[in-house]
């Protein structure tokens, strides 16, 4: 939202109280059209603010990878709520649900919430869901031990991914697929498919992409022996994750600077960074996740030496859920352990344990790490000095292990690397042009946003500068109402109901000086016959001219007005009936010196009533029936004077 809901929700209070407030009689039926409906669009956009309040399971990776507990207790909380989604939203959820048991080692949950999401998609799914219930697929495919039906999985994903044109999903997913190859020693391809993608995530500046590929890079370079780049890899990815502040991935990462620190046989070092390992898996409350962190302790305690603290460690793994192939390794070096220390029956037990292990993944058959078994089955068979089984085996194991060293020999490894070498050079020749290519549609977008920023602003201030034009000529319009409906219309001087409203007001109010109001009223004498003789123009015109003289003798704070034909009331507040006859009289001086019609000699003459406020009258028709009165007496005792009641 552009605007703050704040923003939305003061016009709109605004506007409510400005509509409640003209809700009189001034206010225009179309007017108020208009403001409710400007009410409605604002209330609309304030509604529609609120609405992005509620969980957006579509962008919340982020949110995700930084506090995958939080986020999987937020998920959760959702899902009774879940199930009534609509078909897409309920997938969404299901997505983000296996996003965070993924991290939070729920791998159960995270494989069964797999199986339920495939289940749900049909032809209509967005690429965007399928792609990554591919991805996640093959990370629990893999994570079985499964690696041929991981790859199958990973490539659907990586196809799904470049169909929908999600580049990020798209590079996550190639290095998932290039790191599932490096474990079917498939070294060749998975570096050429891990380079490719680093170019990629590297022209999209995509610091998260970068840091997950040079963790797979450390992986790679570990399983090729090649400790030290592995090493600077791992930590390159490691520095992304804490800038980026991702726990479960600065876990991996530390996770893989020990385990190549372990294979580096720098036993100190990985010892250190599997407790430090320990000490960062604390975002999850799941014990489970400790098994990594036992593993490599084991692993490492026993290639140390350290055989009878190895075997405890070793033991509390295999008790823990850990992965497949993993409790493999850990038989195999429980094994290990078992014959140094003499113990050969248990060793027998665990060889067993890991050579079942094996003949259950068919992927990892003819590898090293099943062709270790047969090289600890002939250690077993030495130490019980069955020298001839011992040799047999040792012989068998030296002939595939040659047979496999061939396959992978490090000539072959060289080629692939200086293949690889002179590809990045021509990728790198790409990539220039690409990153331009990237930051002119940077550009673009931001240019785009801009214009629609620019576009959405002009359209509140419009609406505002629309509101504020209205509201003024309301405020003109109403303002003219108020006077014509107080004017008299042919001399401009207050109407009768305007001076009775104000005298009522005078009277009825607790002003201490209400007793010394005093009233005027003024007749014009012998009107019927100016209308007779000149006609009525000129009886309009001779009301004009008595308003006129009314206008120059009567004071600021007077009141004056017409309130009949021929009749004129004036209210002097604070003044005594003596200082009013001087006012009055000085009023018949100034209308007598005036002539009806210029040239003529008719002059125009007024007879004047005058009655105060008392505590014997208090009261508004007593007032003007002794106003009457003595207006009478004036009339009666020959017109042109003033009398006082
Ligand atoms: P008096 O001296 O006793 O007051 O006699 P008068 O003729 O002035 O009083 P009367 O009440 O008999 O007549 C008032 C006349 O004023 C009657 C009416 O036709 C006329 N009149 C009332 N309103 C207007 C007006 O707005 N314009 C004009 N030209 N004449 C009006
Ligand atoms: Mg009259
Ligand atoms: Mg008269």
């Amino acid at each position: 939202m552009i605007f703050d809901r704040s923003f939305y929700i003061f016009v709109v209070v605004y506007l409510l109280v400005y509509i409640y407030s003209f809700h009189g009689p001034f206010m225009n039926q179309a007017l108020q059209a208009i403001y409710v409906s400007i009410v409605i669009i604002l209330l609309s956009f304030s509604v529609a603010s609120i609405a992005n309040e509620t969980i957006d399971f579509e962008n919340m990776e982020h949110e995700i990878y930084l506090k995958p507990w939080q986020s999987y207790q937020k998920i959760i909380a959702v899902e009774s709520a879940a199930q009534s989604y609509n078909e897409l939203t309920y997938l969404w959820w299901l997505v983000r649900k296996a996003q965070t048991e993924n991290l939070i080692y729920f791998y159960d949950d995270f494989s069964h919430t797999v199986t339920l999401a495939s289940g749900l998609v049909s032809s209509k799914t967005p690429l965007e869901i399928t792609a990554r219930l591919s991805l996640y697929q093959g990370l629990i495919d893999r994570r079985n031990g499964h690696y041929k039906s991981s790859s199958v999985a990973l490539s659907k994903g990586l196809m799904q991914a470049k169909e929908a044109k999600l580049s990020r999903l798209y590079i996550y997913t190639k290095q998932e697929l290039a790191y599932t190859k490096t474990l079917t020693e498939l070294f060749d391809t998975s570096l050429v498919d891990i380079q490719e993608a680093y170019v990629e995530a590297f022209a999209l500046k995509d610091q998260f992409l970068i840091a997950s590929i040079n963790e797979t890079y450390g992986a790679i370079y570990g399983y090729l022996n090649d400790y030290k780049k592995s090493i600077e890899y791992y930590h390159r990815a490691y520095d992304a994750y804490q800038n980026l502040q991702y726990p479960a991935h600065i876990a991996e990462a530390i996770y893989g600077l020990a385990s190549t620190y372990r294979y580096w046989e720098k036993y100190d070092l990985a010892i250190e960074y599997f407790e430090k390992y320990q000490q960062q898996i604390n975002y999850t409350p799941n014990a489970n996740i400790n098994f990594f962190a036992e593993y490599g302790l084991g692993m490492t305690l026993a290639e140390k030496g350290d055989c009878l603290e190895a075997i405890t460690i070793i033991n509390r793994a295999l008790k823990l859920k850990g992965v497949i192939d993993y409790n493999a390794e850990l038989y195999k070096r429980k094994a290990s352990c078992l014959i140094e220390l003499g113990q050969l029956d248990a060793a027998e037990e665990a060889i067993f344990e890991a050579a079942s292990i094996f003949a259950n993944i068919p992927e990892l058959i003819g590898t090293t790490w099943q062709l270790e078994v047969i090289k600890l089955s002939s250690v077993l068979a030495y130490a019980r000095k069955q020298y001839d089984i011992g040799y047999n085996m040792l012989n068998k194991y030296h002939i595939e292990h040659t047979d496999l060293l061939i396959k992978n020999s490090s000539d072959r490894l060289l080629k692939v690397r200086a293949r690889m070498e002179v590809e990045r050079h021509k990728i790198a020749q790409n990539l220039a042009e690409k990153r331009s290519q990237v930051q002119l549609l940077e550009l673009e977008k931001q240019q785009n946003d801009n214009v629609i920023q620019i576009y959405f602003n002009i359209f509140i201030i419009t609406a505002i500068f629309i509101v504020i034009v209205v509201m003024v000529a309301q405020y003109k319009t109403n303002k003219k109402m108020h006077l014509l409906s107080i004017k008299d219309s042919l001399t401009g001087l207050f109407n009768r109901r305007y001076i009775f409203e104000y005298l009522e007001e005078a009277i009825q109010g607790r002003d201490p000086d209400k007793f010394s109001t005093t009233v005027v009223l003024i007749d014009i004498d012998d009107f019927k016959v100016i209308n007779d003789t000149y006609g009525h123009p000129v009886g309009d015109d001779v009301i004009r001219k008595v308003a006129q003289v009314g206008r120059d003798v009567f004071r600021q704070g007077d009141i004056f007005g017409r309130i009949g034909g021929e009749e004129f009331l004036c209210i002097l507040p604070r003044t005594t009936v003596l200082e009013a006859t001087k006012i009055a009289e000085r009023f018949l001086a100034l209308v007598s010196s005036s002539t009806m019609v210029e040239g003529q000699q008719d002059k125009i003459t007024v007879s004047i009533g005058i009655a105060a406020l008392s505590s014997q009258c208090q009261d508004i028709n007593q007032l003007y029936i002794n106003a009457d009165q003595a207006l009478y007496q004036a009339k009666h005792s020959g017109k042109n004077q003033v009398h006082v009641f």
